[in-house]
C-alpha cells in the first residue's frame, strides 16, 4: 500500500532480543515489540510486517510461543510458525482466535488482518532452560491478557497492560476499573524492567506502572465525583477529555475518551 513503511529492528537488553516492528501510514507512527528470550518467542507479531517477521526468526531458534492476548498486533503471524512449535495463550483466548476476527476496517489497514488459528491453553507458568514466567491473569484491556514475570531477574513482560501512564482515550473493549485491578494485581511482586508491547524496555519500568495506576486512580474518583454531582457522561467527558485525538476520528470512536467515563460507571452499577 502506498504510503506504508515498514521497518524491524532488534536490539538486546540482558538476554533478551526486543524485536521492534515500525510502520507509517500517513502521519501515524506505530511501534510494536516482540521479545525473544532463551528460544520462547512472546507474541508473533501483526500480519503487516509478516515479510519482516518471517525474515527474522528464519535466523532464530525457538521453541514454544507464548501470547499476551488474541489481539491482531499481537498474533497476526501465528500460521507462519511451523505447526511444530507449540503457541500457547490464556484459555479465554482459544475461542478468541479460532474465530475469524470481525476487525473494524482501520484496524486492518493498521495491521493487517488475521486469520483464524488454534493455540493451546496455559496457566500459572511457562518454563525455558533458564527462566521460569509465572503468568498472570490481567485483564482489562483484553479478557484473555497474560502478564508474564520472571522474578529472579525482576522482569515484567506487560502485553499491553501499560502502553502509556497517561491515557486520554481507550478502546470500547476496555475496562479501566479492570486495568486498575490488573495493575494493583502485577505490583504485589518484585520487578523492576518492563518490557511492554508498545513503549519497548522500560528500566525503572515499576516506576510507569504505578503512575498509570495512581492516574487512573484519581480519573476513576472525578468520573465518581462528578456522577454523584449530577453530571451526564457526556458532560463528564467534555470536561475531564475536552480534546481528541487523531486515533479517535480514525476509529470512528472505537478509541474515545468516552469509553474511559462509561466503563467506570458501568462496573459501578451506575449505567
Ligand atoms: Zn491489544
Amino acid at each position: 500500500m502506498e504510503g506504508v513503511m515498514n521497518l524491524l529492528t532488534v536490539s538486546k537488553f540482558d538476554g533478551v532480543q526486543a524485536v521492534k516492528g515500525t510502520f507509517q501510514l500517513g502521519g501515524v507512527r506505530m511501534n510494536v515489540y516482540m521479545y525473544l528470550v532463551d528460544e520462547l518467542l512472546i507474541d508473533c507479531g501483526p500480519s503487516r510486517l509478516q515479510k519482516e517477521i518471517s525474515d527474522f526468526l528464519s535466523n532464530e531458534r525457538y521453541t514454544q510461543i507464548i501470547l499476551t492476548h488474541h489481539h491482531e498486533d499481537h498474533t497476526g503471524n501465528a500460521l507462519i510458525v511451523p505447526g511444530s512449535i507449540p503457541i500457547y495463550i490464556h484459555p479465554t483466548g482459544i475461542p478468541l482466535c479460532r474465530d475469524k476476527p470481525h476487525l473494524p476496517l482501520y484496524r486492518r489497514v493498521f495491521w493487517g488482518s488475521r486469520k483464524p488459528f488454534a493455540p493451546k491453553g496455559i496457566e500459572h507458568r511457562i518454563k525455558t532452560k533458564h527462566h521460569t514466567f509465572e503468568l498472570l491473569h490481567t485483564p482489562g484491556h483484553a479478557p484473555d491478557h497474560l502478564a508474564l514475570l520472571e522474578q529472579n531477574q525482576g522482569w515484567l513482560f506487560t502485553g499491553d497492560l501499560y502502553v502509556m501512564s497517561h491515557p486520554k482515550s481507550i478502546f470500547a473493549f476496555e475496562s479501566i476499573p479492570d486495568v486498575i485491578q490488573s495493575l494493583h494485581h502485577v505490583l504485589r511482586y518484585d520487578f523492576d524492567t518492563v518490557f511492554c508491547s508498545h513503549a519497548g524496555v522500560l528500566q525503572n519500568g515499576r516506576k510507569r506502572l504505578e503512575e498509570k495506576l495512581h492516574y487512573l486512580l484519581s480519573i476513576q474518583n472525578q468520573v465518581l465525583q462528578k456522577h454523584s454531582d449530577g453530571k451526564p457522561a457526556s458532560v463528564i467527558q467534555k470536561e475531564l477529555f475536552p480534546d481528541r485525538h487523531v486515533l479517535n476520528y480514525f476509529s470512528l470512536f472505537e478509541n474515545s475518551s468516552k469509553h474511559i467515563i462509561t466503563s467506570i460507571l458501568h462496573k459501578n452499577g451506575l449505567q
